[in-house]
């Protein structure tokens, strides 16, 4: 077997692994890179021919492991893209909006290029469009959770629940040839144990070898139950004054949860009745997906669906897909919460109600995901006043609140948890998918570890195995 490394090597996004293994060419995700410094990547030619590349399996449709599919495809690959049947339901969703986004983007380059009387780093064309996405969506193939399904004669793949988010999962790739019998674990992204709506990561007891993400290597998250009393204090207190709670939200899993809360703060009569809006048109797709796919949530979630209700409706609640019902949000008299994308502020819908809200020291801009350096998420979390929103200038008077227990991801304990699922040392684990800090941290564990070794793979660095 070969492995090489074709991004998420000492970084967080670009996920994306080539294994030539059993005379089969697998791609293991094939993820855009997000970091501003390394977006650079996203242009250049894959460093394989997609024609030689046999099949595509998918950990889950976060665009830092699927956001390159729809260029893979337009650049030549033809074969099977496998992932779960809710990642299946659901990439169309994500690529397609991605699409949108790129080409909505290159328009906008364009204009400011031709005022400005410049040129940007590349051609100003979009990096895919909604054409190349439809050209992608006949080879997804979904595969169920804990099935061997077969390559060829020598190679078989099975997919685990990862509980990152709905219809993740980890990968096992089995070879076997004349010298026996391997296999290759790929963790994807490895859920919380612990937290509402998903099952727990699967544990793999057995590998060989282990790709393993490393994102909070070296630190854990604030626990589920301050989750619900802040998201209560912050409402209640906002509420009280007669201001409005603005919470930039990602259209997957972090809207998803907070419904679950919001549900379950009314239903135990914990939170003002205050109406709630849930204003991402995307969001509100991807939750419907969520109710078809309710087998694959925990025991708790489910039974809330048993008992004829669904943890995403209360009575408070309202869905906005369309732009004139979200404008009229903004004409709502009383004090609103207001859920809307994108969850770092980057553009959409959230930035028209911050426009309108920012100067009101009554409300509240709630934050409850990362925010990336750049982002006017950013900008405003570290207290940076004034602001320019849609090229015009705000002073911040709204009150800054942040939840750091949401997140998708294993903390520390998490992954360390998930490593004492192994019977045994696998011969090598390789680390992938973190910044140096992370990355150190837990290699220093692993390698503390009686007998296990631990590698953190350079871009496009390669390995026997
Ligand atoms: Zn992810």
């Amino acid at each position: 077997m070969r492995i090489r490394f074709l991004g998420a090597a000492r970084q967080v996004t670009g996920s994306c692994y080539l294994l030539d293994a059993g005379g089969v060419k697998i791609l293991v995700d094939c993820g855009m890179f997000q970091e501003r410094e390394y977006s650079y990547r996203n242009w250049e030619p894959f460093p394989v021919s997609p024609e030689q590349i046999d099949y595509v399996l998918l950990t889950h449709v976060h665009l830092d492991h699927s956001g390159l599919l729809p260029k893979l495809v337009r650049e030549g690959f033809a074969g099977k893209i496998l992932l779960t049947s809710a990642s299946r339901e659901m990439l169309p969703i994500v690529i397609m909006d991605s699409a949108r986004v790129q080409e909505e983007d290159t328009a906008f380059k364009k204009k400011r290029h031709l005022k400005e009387g410049r040129k940007g780093p590349h051609a100003d064309v979009p990096l895919y469009t909604v054409h190349d996405v439809d050209r992608c969506l006949p080879l997804l193939e979904a595969v169920p959770y804990e099935k061997y399904v077969s390559l060829n004669d020598g190679v078989k793949i099975c997919f685990y629940d990862a509980g990152h988010i709905l219809g993740s999962a980890t990968l096992e790739i089995v070879v076997q040839n004349e010298g026996g019998t391997q296999n290759i674990i790929f963790s994807g992204d490895i859920g919380q144990y612990d937290r509402p709506l998903l099952n727990d990561p699967t544990a793999i007891k057995r590998a060989d070898y282990v790709v393993m993400e490393s994102t909070y290597g070296n630190r854990n998250h604030e626990d589920a139950q301050h989750v619900d009393e802040k998201l209560c204090d912050i409402i209640s207190n906002t509420v009280k004054i007669g201001g409005n709670v603005l919470i930039p939200t990602f259209a997957i899993e972090r809207a998803q949860e907070l419904l679950y809360h919001f549900g379950r703060l009314r239903r135990e009569h914990c939170m003002p009745l205050v109406r709630i809006f849930l204003d991402s048109p995307m969001a509100v797709e991807i939750t419907k997906v969520f109710e078809h796919y309710r087998k694959y949530l925990d025991e708790e979630t489910r039974a809330l669906f048993e008992n004829g209700g669904s943890p995403f409706k209360f009575p408070e609640l309202r869905l906005v897909e369309s732009a004139e019902e979200s404008k009229a949000i903004d004409r709502f008299k009383g004090p609103v919460v207001l859920m809307s994308g994108s969850g770092m502020i980057t553009g959409g819908r959230i930035k028209h109600h911050l426009a309108r809200n920012i100067t009101d020291p009554k409300s509240v801009l709630l934050f409850v995901g990362y925010q990336a350096v750049g982002t006017l998420g950013r900008l405003i979390l570290d207290g940076v006043s004034p602001v320019r929103i849609h090229g015009q200038s705000y002073p911040v008077r709204i009150r800054i609140e942040k939840i750091e227990g949401f997140s998708a991801h294993a903390g520390m304990d998490d992954l360390k948890r998930w490593l004492g699922g192994f019977a045994a040392p696998p011969r090598r684990v390789f680390l992938t998918h973190g910044e140096q800090d992370s990355i150190s941290s837990l290699a220093d564990y692993i390698s503390s570890k009686d007998g296990w070794q631990v590698t953190a793979p350079q871009y496009m660095e390669e390995f026997e195995i």
